[in-house]
């Protein structure tokens, strides 16, 4: 082994310097994007979008300047790099190409027209009227195509935009995974029709039972502590759209809602939220202000709130132990057993044409049908002008209801008025992640459902920070998903968690 003369590892140490400052410079934008959601008067709009902006110009600056690729190619070469050393530089790498190589002119242009197509969404979804959204979105759609081209001239522009979410993910890689799921889905769904129709499943009505918001937030906080959420590092505020936003794993805040009238909704999406908490809370904070230790991708950010919402917080385990406190709080469900509640809280909505209030079972459709409108969009194979034949088409196909109108149809998600083509699929990777880790978790450590039955979650939660949440970056999606399972992503585990869980279920 040659000896590293202590001079080689200034340049890394000059690189960690400066991405350092960039990292500061993002959490700043994130406090000041939380407190624009949360606390800041309404008459400050304006000003904030300056902060923010200048903020993101001085990132940007910071980030295209020459030096800094010149330090990040030197590093490249530089053999005498450990591991995570060399998957930092990787990183910075990634950052350095997917924002430099887009022109300043089409930054711009992209930046003025997706400020514009919100806008423009929020009106045509308020007229249900698409074709006040189709010119807007067929110019984002055009301009994606340009700064995909830019980024990769090589690849497929639709390959460049799911990199953006999932790098490395291809619609190569996505093809056989979603043609698994819809083989499965679609005869499953068609059973559950069937049993629904037959009528005779348990009663669900206390689902709509009326809880105040402030005995939510209450009941919501026992949970997100119990957890392993730390509100030392962290905090739970109320916000229209639940997020996790903040800065860095020391400050890692979450939002909820309350419905009154739907207290597990609110539940649920506090766990969830949870879930992306406990990632970003569980990361190597060693290296918080570097990029290495940051979530690897939107698929595995969303299978640790997937994990927490679906595999554990739908599970017998965890309300075995749950329940009989929730009913302590809530009343009405003294009279609701464990398998009336698991049933309840479970089951699939046959009529609902909204994606975000989907259950476990039609979700990946939804998703499935976005991806494929896009795929077709980028690959020039269907027009912008045609979207709502083809969605209703698919949802008809798909889940065997069409909808009445635009607004529970082609205009109800807000991603293709932001630009972000490419996003969906991540939500069903996160899905299939979260039932592959989940397997994984309890081969590795026999006592996880024992430990939630008692509400236990420390040892689910120690596999999760050993094998996801430090882990960060380090390695690329599918070496990370290796060296926690064995194996790479397959959808054999959530189709089997789904096809013994909805048979059981539903008595199929
Ligand atoms: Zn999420």
């Amino acid at each position: 082994m040659p000896t590293v003369p202590s001079t080689l590892s200034a340049p890394y140490n000059e690189l960690t310097r400066r991405l350092s400052d960039l990292t500061a410079l993002e959490e700043a934008i994130g406090i000041l994007s939380w407190d624009q959601e949360i606390v800041m008067p309404k008459g400050a709009v304006e000003q904030r979008s300056r902060q923010i902006a200048t903020l993101s110009v001085v990132r940007h600056e910071r980030l295209s300047a020459p030096d800094l690729a010149e330090l990040v190619d030197q590093l490249m070469h530089d053999q005498t790099l450990t591991d995570t050393q060399a998957a930092n530089v990787r990183e910075a790498r990634r950052d350095l190409m997917r924002t430099t190589r887009i022109p300043e002119a089409l930054v711009r242009r992209w930046s003025e027209t997706t400020v514009k197509a919100h806008d423009v969404w929020v009106e045509a979804r308020k007229a249900d009227d698409f074709s006040a959204f189709e010119p807007i979105l067929t110019e984002l759609v055009e301009l994606s195509k340009q700064r995909a081209a830019a980024i990769d001239p090589e690849a497929p522009p639709y390959d460049v935009l799911l990199d953006e979410f999932e790098p490395g993910t291809t619609q190569a890689q996505l093809e056989p995974l979603f043609a698994d799921l819809k083989a499965f889905l679609l005869p499953m769904i068609a059973k559950v029709r069937a049993r629904s129709q037959a009528g005779g499943l348990p009663d669900t009505t206390w689902l709509s039972e009326v809880v105040p918001a402030d005995r939510q937030r209450t009941v919501g906080e026992t949970v997100v502590r119990a957890m392993g959420y730390d509100f030392d590092r962290g905090r739970l505020d109320t916000s229209v759209h639940p997020f996790c936003g903040g800065a860095g794993p020391s400050d890692v805040r979450i939002t909820t809602r309350y419905r009154e009238d739907a207290f597990f909704g609110s539940l649920s999406g506090m766990i969830h939220e949870t879930g992306h908490a406990l990632y970003e809370q569980g990361r190597d904070l060693d290296l918080a202000d570097q990029p290495v230790s940051r979530a690897r991708s939107m698929g595995i950010h969303e299978s640790q709130s997937l994990l927490w919402e679906k595999q554990v917080g739908l599970g017998r385990p965890f309300w075995t132990a749950l329940l009989p406190k929730l009913q302590l709080s809530y009343e009405f469900l003294r009279k609701v057993d464990l398998d009336s509640f698991l049933f309840g809280i479970s089951q699939v909505d046959l009529d609902n044409f909204i994606r975000v209030d989907a259950d476990e079972l039609t979700y990946p459709l939804h998703v499935i049908l976005r991806y494929e409108i896009e795929r077709d969009l980028f690959n020039g194979t269907l027009q912008v002008a045609d979207l709502p034949k083809v969605w209703n088409a698919k949802m008809q196909e798909y889940l065997g209801i069409t909808p009445p109108d635009f607004r529970l149809g082609v205009l109800q998600d807000v991603h293709w008025s932001m630009g972000s083509f490419g996003y969906f699929p991540s939500y069903t990777l996160g899905a299939l992640y979260a039932a592959q880790f989940m397997n994984s978790c309890r081969d590795q450590v026999p006592g996880v459902d024992a430990a939630l039955s008692r509400g236990d979650v420390e040892p689910l939660l120690t596999w999760l920070r050993t094998h996801i949440h430090r882990e960060g970056s380090r390695f690329g999606t599918d070496e990370l998903v290796r060296r926690a399972t064995g194996e790479p992503l397959n959808p054999r585990h959530f189709i089997d968690y789904a096809r013994a869980k909805f048979t059981r279920l539903y008595g199929l």
